[in-house]
């Protein structure tokens, strides 16, 4: 705020008093003159009619008889209460109220006076002068005297003005005074209204700052009911209507952020140049060498690290269409393939482009899965199916020739359908456990029942290669959490891995261990083993180590990716420790209780 001096509260004072002061004088000079007029005027014409006055009483006395000019001047003199001389055609005095007989012959020859001249010209001569012998200003009338014996000379009155000037100068006074109260009171009432004018300014002020400072809930509420209240209200008004749009504002910036921070797909936006303006958490997991943007600046589109998008945004920016659609790889770690979808909204630095990505690199996955797991399938059944037509063809043209040949071809082709049927039957399985359609039952079973329940199973095989198999679960660890056929097909598929991967007569075991919440089970062989490099994909479905060797023993490829579904759809894990020569172990853990 300006100083005092300078504020415009003073200024508009000074203003005012400055105003008042001029008014003010300019009354009292004109109060002052036209008074002063009117007061010699009454004088003037007062005198005038004391001086026909006196003309008629000096007729009347010469008509009457000789006279005495002296003594008449005297007489009149007396009875008017001022100066009368009676003046002779050619300027001589005869008579003079205000002298002695023996000054008149003295006194001046006063045929050159204004008055005296005016007179005998006009009719009536006045004049007004300073009296040597009084010090007074005098007004002196002169009227002509045109009959008796005196005729041609002149009739003189002369009124002192001292009480003229004596009335003016209280008159003076009396304005002066009033002048000067009316002035002070005139600057109690400037000095007023400019305090009212800068309450008024002040409070419209720290309205303004508090809005400026983002305090818009303050309010004046004021009752006055002149066009400053009707300001104050519209300032109100104002302030209250800002508070609603900014509330408004806020709501639907909440909302948005909401909406972008709980979107899946990365949201960025960048300016008509390609710089960064905003971007969403879903974004920033698609690039974590995104650093934090500063609310309102923008970070220029390298920070990405990533060309595809950049190329992209170059060309949506740069393109004739102002959609565009792709997709980019991110070379990560993790790596990524994201949909990117970009639309641009008007031109240069004051457009925009808003870019939305869709990590579709699952989708791809399972894309790429679905395309092999269908080649892997045709190839799987083409085998069979190749040696089934082979041998029902051999059969068809020599089958009444030699029956020894027939039952051979019999037995190839039931040989292959029953690969067929075990290949179907294990595609069907895995379909049903991938589809989430067999609902397993889990409820708390015994390991070691479940180990004999396979064990039962697979007596043929055991049998035929003489395995030694063995079965250890101490009593802490038999209970667990399973679905019962679902443990036991995991064990079943377990066990005649290891039976089929090992030398005829080699050990298996069977063991189990309880840990806290869990119980890992474990199937050991000391078999061929699997050398590291196929470890990470040894479940996936169709994966095998030697295929020919897996089809001879009637695997399918897709026993241990069975077991690893169903563990994991019991709320566990599968893990294998291998090498080759030296034999495996699989071991998955399962809850312990519900
Ligand atoms: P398969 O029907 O071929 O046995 P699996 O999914 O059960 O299919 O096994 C996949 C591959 O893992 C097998 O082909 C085999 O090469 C290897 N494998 C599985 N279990 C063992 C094991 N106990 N010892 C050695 N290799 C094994």
């Amino acid at each position: 705020m300006p100083g005092p001096r300078g504020s415009l509260r003073w200024k508009l004072t000074l203003v005012h008093w400055a105003v008042i002061a001029l008014v003010l004088a300019a009354g009292m000079l004109y109060l002052h003159v036209s008074l002063s007029r009117q007061l010699v005027a009454l004088a003037e014409e007062g005198l005038a009619r004391d001086a026909r006055l006196a003309l008629h009483h000096l007729l009347e006395a010469a008509r009457r008889g000789p006279a005495d000019a002296d003594a008449l001047a005297h007489e009149i003199g007396r009875a008017l209460g001022m100066r009368v001389t009676i003046i002779a055609a050619g300027g001589r005095l005869l008579g003079d109220s205000g002298l002695a007989a023996q000054d008149l012959e003295r006194a001046e020859n006063h045929a050159a006076r204004p008055e005296v001249v005016a007179a005998l010209r006009l009719g009536m001569g006045k004049d007004t002068r300073r009296s040597a012998t009084v010090g007074h200003p005098l007004l002196y009338l002169a009227l002509p005297i045109r009959e008796g014996p005196f005729a041609g000379g002149v009739l003189r009155l002369a009124r002192d003005l001292g009480e003229v000037e004596g009335t003016l100068a209280r008159m003076r006074g009396i304005l002066y005074a009033g002048g000067g109260l009316a002035f002070l009171l005139a600057l109690g009432i400037s000095l007023g209204a400019g305090e009212v004018a800068r309450r008024a300014i002040g409070e419209i002020l720290r309205t303004v700052e508090a809005i400026i400072g983002g305090d818009f809930a303050r309010r004046i509420g004021s009752a006055r009911r002149d066009e400053l209240g009707d300001l104050f209200r519209a300032l109100d008004a104002l302030s209250a209507h800002v508070e609603a749009r900014l509330a408004e504002l806020r709501l639907e910036r909440d909302r948005l952020e909401g909406i972008l921070s709980g979107m899946a797909e990365g949201v960025m936006v960048t300016d008509g140049e390609g710089s960064i303006l905003l971007v969403n958490p879903a974004l920033r997991g698609f690039f974590p060498s995104l650093p934090e943007l500063l609310p309102g600046g923008s970070v220029p589109l390298e920070v990405l690290r990533a060309p595809g998008v950049q190329e992209a945004v170059r060309q949506a920016i740069e393109g004739r269409d102002a959609r565009l659609a792709r997709e980019v790889e991110i070379l990560g770690p993790p790596q990524r393939v994201l949909a990117l979808s970009a639309g641009r909204h008007g031109e240069g630095r004051a457009g925009s482009l808003i870019l939305v990505f869709h990590d579709v690199t699952e989708l791809k996955r399972l894309e790429a899965v679905r395309r092999d797991f269908t080649a892997n399938v045709s190839h799987e059944l083409r085998t069979p199916l190749t040696a089934i037509q082979g041998a029902a063809e051999t059969l068809h043209d020599s089958a009444s020739a030699d029956p020894e040949a027939v039952r051979r071809f019999a037995a190839t082709i039931t040989r292959h359908c029953r690969r067929l049927t075990s290949l179907v039957d294990d595609l069907l399985e895995l379909g049903r456990i991938e589809s989430k359609g067999e609902r397993l039952q889990p409820r708390e079973v015994s390991v070691r029942a479940a180990a004999e329940a396979a064990l039962r199973v697979l007596d043929p095989l055991i049998k035929e290669r003489r395995a030694k198999v063995s079965v250890e679960v101490p009593g802490e660890a038999d209970r667990a959490w399973a679905d019962p056929a679902a443990l036991e097909r995991i064990l079943i598929n377990l066990l005649q891995n290891a039976v089929s991967y090992s030398p005829e007569g080699s050990p298996v075991r069977v063991t189990a261990r309880g840990d806290g919440e869990e119980v890992a089970v474990s199937v050991t062989d000391e078999g061929e083993g699997i050398p590291p490099e196929h470890l990470p994909r040894i479940f996936e479905r169709f994966y095998r180590v030697d295929s020919s060797r897996s089809r001879e023993r009637g695997g399918t490829g897709l026993g241990l990716a069975i077991v690893k579904h169903l563990v994991q759809g019991l709320g566990g894990g599968v893990e294998v420790e291998s090498a080759p020569r030296k034999g495996s172990t699989f071991r998955f853990t399962l809850p312990r209780g519900a």
